[in-house]
């Protein structure tokens, strides 16, 4: 177990509205109370850090069944640990696919070194077609229900779904894309894509789908939860459903709050997504909806690749960038340094905002608990360097990039889990 003095850290705990300079005693793993003697513990000078809740990314890919060249259960925690995340929501889309209650006992491991809360699928293999059983996999621990990868586009079969997981008290969260609008798109219009005659990705694919979404979450009372937003549109419509007292969610990922299709720098499978990555006014959009908490969370969709299927151009690409161990640092960037968001928004985004989203008690640094903690550096900016990632894969659009924040210590659970101090 953790035993450790934070000394004189900046504590950022959105929790309680706390914001100030002090000392974090941890011992046997549980946050005590100031004042608390601190001997034989070792003391860490903390000062100009930033320590906070631990993480939650509720949107992460293990590829654990089918496909561990690209990531295992064990690196993809690693990369999570690193990154600073204590929980992390996995995706059913593995092979095979998450729907019944044994894969659910095979995701969560309790000597891995970050939390898992793995969703599960909102039909039978992903399929679209029956429903799995909800009640069951509620019952076995599914955080959320999800085909994510594809969205369930029969609406009489998503309005049953959802009534069945609004009666479980689960959310239902969609990667909201219709695919007989999408097709074959793989980006949105743009110069690149016209030289390189690329199959273009109509926003109205997305935006149908929220407004779907929407509307069901209307007839159902279900917590809908759209994942990864990239138009602006999604924004608005996210916007006035919470206006109207909806419980609608959305999540911005640090890709597409970080750069535009204008952004793509040639033909470079690392920035192939789906959603693809939207315009300058999308961009625009998602960020104004982290700030006015349209959208009330942070999630990377790690989505981790080998190197074969990502290195042979845009075309060729699979569809997904890894994000964990760069999510601190891009997020940082684009909306303390950028946008001038308040730190312990920020945070909240990170803690609060998924939290709330799974039910969950809202993450914090209160004593007498045992410590979930995030001790991020802002003080010298560091360069991305895929190699050196815990993660398998090394997809990311981010290389090279020089980040002004990151995490240098983890506590999961009372146990570090992570430390580069
Ligand atoms: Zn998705």
């Amino acid at each position: 177990m953790t035993n450790l003095v934070l000394k004189s850290v900046r504590v950022v705990d959105p929790a309680t509205g706390r914001d100030e300079t002090a000392d974090i005693i941890i011992s046997d793993g549980v946050i005590r109370e100031d004042g608390v003697t601190a001997d034989g513990l070792t003391v860490i000078n903390a000062a100009g850090l930033i320590a906070a809740p631990g993480f939650w990314d509720v949107h992460v890919h293990f590829r654990d069944p089918g496909n561990t060249l690209a990531e295992t259960r064990q690196s993809g925690a690693a990369a999570a640990a690193a990154g600073g995340f204590t929980h992390v929501v996995t995706m059913p889309n593995t092979n095979p696919a998450g729907d019944s209650a044994e894969w659910l006992r095979t995701q969560i491991e309790d000597s891995l070194p970050v939390k898992i809360l793995p969703s599960a699928c909102i039909t039978r293999g992903r399929q679209g077609r029956e429903i799995a059983d909800l009640a069951d996999l509620a019952t076995a621990g599914a955080a959320a229900f999800t085909d994510d990868g594809a969205t369930v586009a029969d609406e009489t079969l998503m309005r049953a779904a959802m009534t069945r997981a609004a009666k479980l008290g689960k959310p239902v969260m969609d990667h909201a894309v219709l695919p007989d609008i999408a097709g074959n798109g793989m980006i949105r219009d743009c110069a690149l894509a016209s030289q390189l005659g690329l199959p273009l990705f109509p926003p109205e694919a997305e935006i149908a789908a929220v407004v779907r979404d929407i509307r069901l979450c209307r007839e159902t009372g279900c917590a809908m939860h759209i994942q990864h937003i990239s138009c602006a549109a999604s924004v608005a419509a996210i916007r006035a459903a919470r206006a109207e007292g909806l419980p609608v969610t959305g999540e911005a990922s640090p890709h597409h709050l970080a750069l535009a299709v204008e952004d793509i720098p040639g033909d470079d499978g690392n920035y192939r997504m789906n959603p693809p990555l939207g315009n300058r006014t999308d961009v625009r959009a998602i960020r104004d909806g982290v700030l006015d908490n349209t959208l009330t969370l942070f999630a990377t969709d790690h989505a981790p690749h080998t190197a074969a299927t990502k290195d042979h151009g845009f075309k060729k690409a699979a569809f997904g960038v890894i994000g964990l161990e760069t999510a601190i640092g891009v997020t940082w960037r684009v909306m303390v340094a950028e946008e001038g968001m308040s730190i312990l928004d920020w945070v909240a985004r990170w803690t609060l905002g998924p939290a709330a989203l799974l039910g969950a008690p809202a993450p914090n640094l209160a004593p007498s608990t045992l410590a979930d903690l995030t001790l991020i550096d802002t003080r010298k900016p560091w360069q991305v360097n895929p190699g050196t990632f815990r993660s398998l894969a090394r997809n990311t659009p981010f290389a090279g990039w020089k980040l002004p924040a990151r995490a240098v210590l983890t506590v999961c659970q009372g146990r570090t889990t992570f430390r580069d101090i």
